[in-house]
């Protein structure tokens, strides 16, 4: 309910954005792509609810994790279910595809999902609490084509529109049994240097080591070059599986870097991750200049994704290999304006419908609607009177014609088509408009 005195208070929640306008046409061409190029890879749109059951993501992300730890947005529904606003997409498609029997259908099924996230983050350029994502899943199958296929359509869904020149950070980070023998050799490294930890990775190095990588502080990052590197401990299996990803990324020549300290957020990942950066993201100062520039980087990875074939296990006791991947849309579309790509807006209208007096007012009803139905894109000011206004709002949109109804002309039923380039003017009857306007626009 709201309280007296603060109604001209209200605004929207932190973190949490009205999109319109420019910002919409931005994420409405993203989603766009995103959805053409992942079902030209045969992946299929599914929706699932923005809430889950808490556990779904306190089972699967780790409880240490960052978002479980601080960032979900949980609470009781007057039922007394404990729920949470989906923080990521991927727990959400694998409960879908077990609940709706999709692991009986052909494997792996391909999910592609676009929508809007929740975390309580720091708002900040990039960084929201409600974010948006497209991404693609693919349930079922261990094959490491399916890995590389994941990087190819986030890929190529920044090259449609028109970011090329990202780069594929990628490391390997092993399986269960890799990764333990690994987890015993970076944990010593950092326990002899613990005092140069900073304080989150004090409590990071015993409650889940890895992570100690992923830090952002300078005196961390500096500490990590030393640190031991999960390429030295992965199974033969593991390792064939990276040099195939890779080899395949090869092959498509996608721009791609080894990341050996990449590890992701996320504690269901298992061999192939991967986060994919915008071009300049690459330069070697990166490295040097530490802190600031690393907490950049941070925020402006595009997306990412990797292998997490122990997730269905940790959630229904099952084996399901999977894979998948993210783009973040907001991200995305910052970095299209950084660039100075336009979001391709509408197609420009054709046609300005001119009116005056109420007979002619009445009649542009009809006349929009026949406009509309043969498919011209037009413009109009249905509450404008002023034969000038209108012909400068025209003029302002360059269309090449216009059509002008009086109240002469709303008698008997014709318009006057005016070529707004040579100023030449011809009546046409109402019922032959339409056809008359397409066939002038081709011979433009
Ligand atoms: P993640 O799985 O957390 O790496 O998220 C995948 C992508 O989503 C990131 O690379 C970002 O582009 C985007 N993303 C994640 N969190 C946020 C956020 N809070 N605000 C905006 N974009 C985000």
């Amino acid at each position: 309910m709201v309280k007296k005195n603060t109604k001209d208070k209200i605004r929207s929640v932190k973190g949490m954005h009205d999109m319109f306008m420019e910002r919409m046409l931005y994420h409405e061409r993203i989603e766009r792509e995103a959805r053409r190029v992942a079902e030209y890879y045969g992946f299929s749109p599914i929706r699932t609810p923005h809430l889950e059951p808490e556990e779904l993501f306190t089972t699967s992300l780790g409880e240490t994790s960052e978002v479980i730890e601080k960032q979900m947005y949980t609470f009781s529904t007057r039922g007394g279910t404990r729920v949470a606003m989906r923080p990521e997409g991927t727990a959400g498609a694998l409960r879908a595809y077990m609940e709706n029997g999709l692991q009986s259908q052909a494997q792996p099924a391909r999910l592609f999902y676009s929508g809007a996230f929740f975390r309580h983050e720091n708002p900040q350029a990039g960084r929201t609490r409600e974010f948006w994502q497209s991404g693609i899943e693919s349930i079922g199958d261990a094959g490491p084509v399916h890995d590389a296929l994941t990087i190819r359509v986030l890929i190529s869904i920044l090259e449609a529109v028109g970011l090329k020149d990202s780069v594929v950070h990628i490391n390997n980070i092993g399986d269960k049994v890799c990764r333990a023998q690994y987890m015993k050799e970076l944990t010593a490294y950092y326990r002899k240097r613990q005092q140069q930890l900073c304080p989150d990775c004090k409590k990071r190095l015993k409650d889940n080591p890895l992570r100690l990588l992923d830090c952002k502080v300078y005196e961390c990052v500096e500490l990590r070059k030393g640190a031991p590197q999960i390429i030295d401990h992965l199974s033969e299996d593991c390792k064939k599986r990276f040099r195939e990803v890779i080899e395949f990324l090869d092959g498509m020549d996608i721009n791609y870097r080894m990341d050996p300290y990449l590890v992701r957020g996320l504690d269901y990942y298992t061999n192939t991750v991967f986060e994919i950066f915008p071009g300049e993201e690459e330069s070697e100062d990166e490295e040097k200049e530490g802190d600031e520039k690393k907490q950049k980087a941070s925020i402006s990875a595009l997306g990412g994704g990797g292998r997490y074939d122990g997730l269905a296990k940790m959630l229904f006791r099952k084996d399901i290999p999977a894979v998948g991947g993210a783009l973040g849309i907001d991200r995305v579309a910052l970095e299209m304006k950084r660039k100075n790509i336009k979001p391709r807006s509408e197609p420009a209208p054709k046609v300005f419908l001119i009116q005056m007096g109420a007979k002619a007012k009445g009649l542009s009803f009809v006349l929009l609607e026949d406009l509309r139905k043969a498919g011209i894109v037009n413009a109009h000011d249905l509450a404008g009177d002023s034969l000038t206004a209108q012909l400068r709002k025209a003029n302002d949109l360059e269309v090449p014609f216009s059509l002008i109804i009086g109240q002469k002309e709303a008698i008997d039923k014709q318009a006057i088509l005016r070529d707004m380039k040579t100023g030449t003017q011809e009546l046409v009857s109402f019922d032959k408009i339409p056809t008359t306007i397409k066939m002038k626009l081709r011979q433009l």
